[in-house]
């Protein structure tokens, strides 16, 4: 058994659609960012490389590189996933936090558990993600970021 950790933040901004854990979620600002700028799934990738001592999401995927510009970040998740089962691990389980002022997200964690568990070909159950703001206090409480922290588990 093997634990990794991620945590990643991102900018809010205005003119960019708002992708949380695959999920547009509908709100004024969205996250600026080289790809769809998807906080959670970048925290998942981070924790999912660290379990498996395959480094960082921005060795992987650097952000100067052209192919990755706007790209999903589903799709580098999966590609994350068969990085990590390709060194002989299965993912056990996720468990994640969103720091987010606003929008509510609530409404959305099933959605964005069943979205995250499909790209990465594991059950919904397998995935927990958890919201809270952070009582108004900082960048995020300001509402000028969105933040993520993802611990996974892989065998
Ligand atoms: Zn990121």
């Amino acid at each position: 058994m093997r634990v990794g950790i991620g945590y990643d933040i991102h900018r809010l901004v205005e003119g960019r659609p708002l992708i949380l854990g695959g999920v547009p979620v509908a709100y004024e600002k969205g996250l600026l960012g080289h790809s769809d700028a998807d906080v959670l799934v970048h925290a998942v990738c981070d924790a999912l490389l660290g379990a498996a001592g395959l480094g960082d999401i921005g060795m992987h995927f650097p952000d100067s590189d052209p192919q990755y510009k706007d790209i999903s970040s589903l799709k580098l998740l999966s590609k994350t996933c068969r990085m990590v089962t390709a060194k002989g691990f299965r993912i056990v389980n996720l468990d994640c936090i969103l720091f987010a002022e606003a929008p509510k997200l609530g409404a959305h964690r099933h959605e964005m558990q069943a979205t995250i568990a499909k790209a990465m070909n594991i059950k919904p159950e397998e995935v927990n993600i958890k919201a809270t703001t952070t009582e108004g206090l900082g960048m995020i409480g300001k509402g000028e970021g969105i933040g993520a922290m993802c611990v996974a588990l892989i065998e």
